[in-house]
């Protein structure tokens, strides 16, 4: 039994990509391991959100997290803000790091650029990250290939600190799946999909309406070729429609493409549509039940109470590793 930490940012609402490069891996995971899934709030104030937006997306998330199957018995499932190690922590770590090395995030790179002003929080939010991860020793983080480069940092941090003080961190490792790591915009396949995409067709959002998710599929951008196959490079968007029905619907991207030989796009788009609402129809079911339930606060409450005793206990040690303590 190994322990899991990852987080979802509740910015916007979590998308398809979301869903399939990292929540249905916690899902997975939780069975055989410790894991801590977190609502990570203080990220989300890395860019401009209206206050009432963020608190009802930390709600959704928290509800959506359940309705996709984690389980308060097995998981632990908190929001990050409640826990107040985290903070803390990423400002040691914050210490800790170089401009340098967080100047070469490709993230803060794409999020930065043709900003007027961009905020001090995104440029050290990987800092951050490090802290939520290494609060708790974990020991596997699952993400999107996207958060690669982070969770690197967060190794030479831990690293960093353990040589300078005395051995503290445990080495994180990341689990980043082979396909659905990077689930591509529907809009511009050659971008990943992203819940904070201004173009809403550019994604699925898991509480999107039947009707909604269909329109969407069916406006998807593919090719003029009209041939379904799997070609990344030359056939981006069909191949992203390949991989998200591959993976939901549990048939091979071979036999997919046996399927629709001689069919057109058309079909072959009608058909990832249901696919699509067929998985997510059981969630929003379930989140609509969740939503404005006490049980819901019940489980925050609790995964919050259990959070807190792990992070306080190590961020404890940090504090006197670093020195942060009256000499008596
Ligand atoms: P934002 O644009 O605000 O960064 P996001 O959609 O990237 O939103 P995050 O909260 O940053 O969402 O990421 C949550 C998790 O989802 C991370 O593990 C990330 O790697 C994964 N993820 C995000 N986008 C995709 C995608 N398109 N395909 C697969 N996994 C993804
Ligand atoms: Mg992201």
């Amino acid at each position: 039994m190994k322990t899991i930490f990852s987080g979802i940012k509740p910015t916007g609402t979590v998308t398809l990509g979301n869903y399939i490069g990292a929540m249905k891996h916690f899902v997975n995971l939780q069975d055989e391991h410790d894991a801590y899934y977190c609502i990570v709030d203080l990220h989300s104030i890395t860019v401009d959100i209206d206050r009432v937006e963020l608190m009802n997306n930390t709600r959704a998330l928290a509800a959506l997290y359940i309705a996709s199957g984690l389980n308060p018995e097995k998981s632990t499932i908190f929001v990050q803000s409640e826990v107040k190690a985290h903070a803390q922590l990423g400002w040691m770590l914050t210490c800790l790091s170089g401009m340098g090395e967080l100047e070469r995030m490709t993230q803060y790179k794409d999020k930065s650029q043709g900003k007027d002003r961009i905020g001090a929080g995104l440029f050290v939010y990987p800092t951050l990250m490090a802290a939520d991860i290494l609060l708790y020793d974990a020991e596997l983080v699952p993400v999107g290939d996207d958060q690669k480069q982070h969770i690197e940092l967060t190794r030479d941090l831990a690293q960093r600190f353990n040589s300078r003080y005395y051995e503290t961190f445990k080495m994180p490792e990341p689990v980043i799946a082979e396909t659905g790591a990077r689930i591509m915009s529907l809009t511009s396949p050659d971008k990943k999909m992203s819940k904070t995409d201004t173009n809403p067709k550019g994604y699925i959002s898991m509480l999107d309406a039947p009707d909604v998710i269909r329109k969407k599929i069916k406006s998807a951008v593919t090719d003029s070729e009209g041939i379904v196959r799997f070609d990344r490079e030359n056939k981006p968007g069909v191949s992203n429609l390949l991989e998200i029905y591959s993976l939901l619907a549990g048939i091979s991207i071979k036999d997919l493409e046996a399927k629709y030989d001689g069919l057109n796009y058309g079909v072959f788009k009608a058909d990832v549509a249901e696919v699509i609402v067929a998985e997510l129809e059981p969630i929003q079911q379930r989140y609509h039940e969740l939503i404005d339930s006490e049980e819901l606060d019940l489980i925050l409450d609790q995964g919050r109470d259990k959070a807190e005793l792990v992070a306080s206990r190590k961020l404890a040690k940090v504090e006197k590793a670093m020195g942060l303590q009256r000499k008596r």
